[in-house]
């Protein structure tokens, strides 16, 4: 090997070292703790005896997979009998009872869980209730906590922001979340809330395509629901064409839960993969961009299936960006959150938002404080890409649309109440966020035991936030 030549050094400069005296300053990385790059493989679902049998041609088609979608209480306890106890089964039964949102778990989802241990695993959590660790709700809660009906001109169509707005073509999804902000309406009635419905009616559709062509403010839709899964091949194609030929539309996404519960659609239904795919390429030929939202909220949501899927999808060019709810028990750690962003960014699909959990009935054991979101937004931030880092934000109950969750005016962490405000949405007007009351000190939680006391504390709150504020132009 020949001695490198000697470098003029510079004055005030050491000389640099010779290339092959790396200096360490960083510890070697064992390849083996890249776990955001380790995908779940081979055939998983063989684990669940009703699967036993199913070959992967079978596993990978969407009909197949539609078809053994879980429907039924009694149904999805008969799939999993002699996989956990006779308690479980007992405690899943009261959980049904007493759950806003109808079950659906497809089988992808079924076999991802980790049934010996079915009380922690994150996917049980998001999906089946069971009645013994459901919670009273949160005094301030409501059923439509963001006020997405009051701020609908149409049926199915919420426009609070200046230029964007949500249309809701249909009220189903390819699978039920019990955390669902809109179990006001999607999904079947249950026992304890009758829905409001929108169906996928093309009648209904038009008149919120007219609203929006008549509003030259707007630029970007968000066709959400339900969930575009549902629509048919045919009807993805009619909603783009409609919205494309608006001179005013700029930007849509297609929202879909689908690439994480079910990704086996993208491989297999290929009428529904190439309407996307069209809609986007027209969208590209006009200079408007169309892209997919979609909704993973745990690491282990994405396997060898999912990157294939999504590998497709950036092969055809289509942006997939991702909006992730925070949960108790599912995704509420540093460790957690960041495998989660790394492997996002590991199959092309970009982190756009973690929500803070919206104040949603019955499911109060899945929400965590605003602290909790700002410690892990701390850690998150640093770990990987800025442009794959999300922004955890806290969709404001009452209709102050979304807010990046540091921007409190206040904060009482002993109260577990934030005020937000939303100047761009609407002026002059507070948002209150309240954390969980069981992560509360025993005193906070006494106070808000106490209706005068509640009063008080928000009253306080929300004074606070009034001197905090200063005109701004
Ligand atoms: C979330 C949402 C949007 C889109 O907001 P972005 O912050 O641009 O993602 C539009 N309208 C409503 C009613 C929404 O809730
Ligand atoms: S996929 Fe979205 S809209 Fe459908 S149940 Fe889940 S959270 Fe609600």
């Amino acid at each position: 090997m020949s001695t490198p030549a000697n470098p003029l050094p510079v004055l005030g400069t050491p000389a640099r070292k010779p290339e092959e005296e790396i200096r360490p300053l960083k510890a070697p990385v064992d390849p083996a703790t890249l776990t955001h790059r380790q995908l779940l493989g081979g055939e998983f679902w063989r684990r669940i005896p009703a699967y036993a049998d199913v070959t992967e041609e079978q596993f990978l088609d969407h009909n197949w997979q539609s078809k053994h979608t879980i429907m039924k209480p009694e149904k999805l306890l008969e799939a999993v009998h002699g996989l956990v106890s006779p308690e479980f089964i007992a405690d899943c039964r009261v959980g049904f009872e007493r759950a806003p949102m109808s079950v659906r778990v497809s089988p992808y989802m079924l076999s991802l869980v980790d049934w010996e241990h079915p009380y922690e695993d994150p996917l049980r959590i998001q999906f089946i209730p069971v009645g013994s660790r459901l919670l009273p709700d949160h005094p301030k809660l409501g059923l439509d906590s963001l006020h997405e009906l009051e701020d609908s001109p149409v049926a199915g169509l919420t426009h609070r922001y200046p230029d964007k707005a949500l249309f809701l073509p249909l009220d189903t999804c390819p699978v039920y979340c019990r955390f669902c902000t809109r179990s006001y309406a999607i999904g079947i009635d249950t026992e304890q809330v009758e829905k409001v419905h929108f169906k996928a009616k093309t009648e209904r559709w038009q008149a919120a395509f007219k609203y929006i062509s008549s509003r030259v403010e707007l630029e970007d839709i968000v066709v959400s629901g339900g969930d575009a899964y549902n629509l048919r091949a045919s009807q993805v194609s009619e909603i783009g064409e409609a919205l494309l030929a608006m001179p005013n539309i700029r930007r849509i996404r297609f929202a879909t839960k689908g690439p994480a519960v079910m990704p086996q659609k993208i491989l297999t239904d290929h009428a529904w993969t190439d309407a996307i795919t069209g809609i986007v390429e027209k969208g590209r030929k006009l200079h408007k961009e169309v892209v997919i939202h979609t909704h993973f909220n745990h690491p282990k949501e994405i396997t060898e299936i999912t990157a294939r899927a999504m590998n497709l999808l950036f092969e055809r060019g289509i942006t997939v960006r991702n909006q992730s709810v925070l949960q108790r028990g599912v995704n509420d750690t540093v460790d957690v959150m960041k495998l989660l962003v790394k492997r996002l960014g590991h199959v092309n699909v970009h982190p756009y938002y973690v929500y803070v959990h919206d104040l949603v009935r019955g499911v109060e054991d899945l929400r965590t404080t605003l602290d909790t979101a700002l410690t892990l937004e701390k850690h998150v931030r640093g770990a990987t890409a800025g442009f794959n880092t999300p922004t955890f934000v806290v969709d404001a109950p009452g209709g102050g649309g979304k807010r990046d969750a540091h921007s409190f005016e206040t904060y009482d962490r002993e109260n577990g109440i934030s005020v937000y405000t939303s100047p761009a949405v609407k002026q002059g007007q507070f948002y209150l966020y309240y954390d969980p009351l069981q992560l509360l000190s025993p005193n906070a939680q006494e106070r808000w035991s106490i209706p005068a006391m509640q009063k008080q504390m928000v009253e306080a709150a929300i004074e606070r936030a009034h001197d905090q504020v200063r005109p701004f132009r």
